[in-house]
C-alpha cells in the first residue's frame, strides 16, 4: 500500500474474530485499532476534531489547540494538528502512563500536568482556563462535542458493517471514556440493526452503575459524569469489570491470539464473556480493543 501522508492510514484496521470459547457458542469480533498510526482508536477522532474545527472556522493559521486528555485523545489531536503546524498543549491528568505523554511530545505537544486526586474535571477545568488567556486557541473539548462521536459514526461504524456483510449483529460493546466510541458505533450500527444491544464497559470506580468513585488500573475508561452523549441513544446495560478481569485478558489475549492489547481492551472482552452468558446461542457480539499494551509496558502488566 503506497500512502503519501500518514492521515491515509487512519482507519480501515482489521476486524479479528476471536477464537475464545465463549459460552452458548456466541462469536466474538474485535476492531484492533492499535493499528491506527498514533496507535489508537483515537486517531479517528484527533483528525475529526480538527477537521470539523477548520469547517466551523473555529481554527485558523497558526491556532494554539488545547485539550484534556487521558493521552490518546492527545496523540490523535497532536497527529492531525501536525498536518496543519498548528501548536498543541495537551492537558493531562499526572497520573497517565508515561509512554503514552512522551509520544504526545514526540509529536511537537507541550503536555500540561494537573492533579492527578482533579480528574479529568480539573484537566477540563484547567483547558478552559488556559483558552481564556491564549488569543487565538480552541478547545475541541470531546468530552461536549459532537464531532467526537460523529468520527466514529462516519468510519469505525460503517467499516465494521463493510467488515461483517450480511452477518447480524447482535450486540455491540464497548467502554466508555469519553463515551463517544460507544455512542457514534452504536448509533451506525442500529441503523442496519435497530434491535442490536449496546452495552458499554467500566472498571471498577466509575460511576455508571452507581458505585462508589475510586482509582482504577483500567486506563482510559471509567468517567466521573454520566458522558452527555448517552443521551442519543438507549444503553442497554454497563458492566462494571475489575482490574483483575481486564488484566487476566490482557494477559490471555497474548498468549493466546498474539494481540498486544490495553487494558480497556482487556476489560471490553471481559465484559463480552459475560454477555456472552445471556445472549441466545450462535449471537454476534462486536467490540473495540482500543490500544495496544505496548504504551503501558512500564504498568507491569504483563508481571
Ligand atoms: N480505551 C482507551 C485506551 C482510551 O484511551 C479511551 C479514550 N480515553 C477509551 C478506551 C474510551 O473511548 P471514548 O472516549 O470514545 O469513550
Amino acid at each position: 500500500m503506497l500512502v503519501n501522508n500518514i492521515y491515509q492510514t487512519i482507519g480501515n484496521t482489521p476486524l479479528l474474530k476471536l477464537n475464545i470459547d465463549a459460552p452458548n457458542n456466541i462469536k466474538i469480533f474485535a476492531k484492533l485499532e492499535m493499528f491506527n498510526p498514533g496507535g489508537s482508536v483515537k486517531d479517528r477522532l484527533g483528525m475529526n476534531l480538527i477537521e470539523n474545527g477548520r469547517k466551523i472556522g473555529k481554527i485558523k493559521d497558526g491556532t494554539t489547540i488545547i485539550e484534556p486528555t487521558a493521552g490518546n485523545t492527545g496523540i490523535g489531536v497532536a497527529l492531525a494538528a501536525q498536518q496543519y503546524h498548528l501548536p498543541v498543549k495537551l492537558v493531562v491528568p499526572e497520573k497517565f502512563s508515561q509512554e503514552k505523554q512522551t509520544l504526545m511530545k514526540a509529536l511537537g505537544a507541550e503536555i500540561i500536568h494537573t492533579p492527578s486526586e482533579d480528574g479529568i474535571k480539573g484537566a477540563m477545568a484547567k483547558a478552559k482556563g488556559l483558552s481564556a488567556e491564549i488569543d487565538n486557541s480552541y478547545v475541541p473539548m470531546q468530552f461536549e462535542n459532537p464531532a467526537n462521536p460523529e468520527a466514529y459514526y462516519k468510519t469505525l461504524g460503517p467499516e465494521i458493517l463493510d467488515d461483517l456483510k450480511d452477518t447480524t449483529i447482535d450486540a455491540f460493546i464497548a467502554g466508555s471514556g469519553s463515551g463517544g466510541t460507544f455512542v457514534g458505533v452504536t448509533q451506525s450500527l442500529q441503523e442496519k440493526f435497530p434491535d442490536m444491544k449496546a452495552v458499554t464497559v467500566e472498571p471498577e470506580g466509575s460511576i455508571l452503575n452507581s458505585g462508589e468513585e475510586h482509582d482504577h488500573r483500567t486506563e482510559g475508561i471509567g468517567v466521573e459524569f454520566v458522558p452527555p452523549f448517552f443521551e442519543d441513544i438507549t444503553v442497554d446495560s454497563v458492566k462494571t469489570i475489575s482490574d483483575d478481569d481486564a488484566f487476566y485478558y490482557v494477559k490471555w489475549l497474548a498468549d493466546n491470539e498474539g494481540v498486544f492489547a490495553g487494558s480497556s481492551s482487556g476489560a471490553a472482552l471481559a465484559a463480552a464473556m459475560q454477555l456472552a452468558a445471556e445472549l441466545p446461542e450462535y449471537s454476534t457480539i462486536v467490540t473495540i480493543f482500543p490500544d495496544s499494551s505496548e504504551r503501558y509496558l512500564s504498568k507491569k502488566i504483563y508481571g
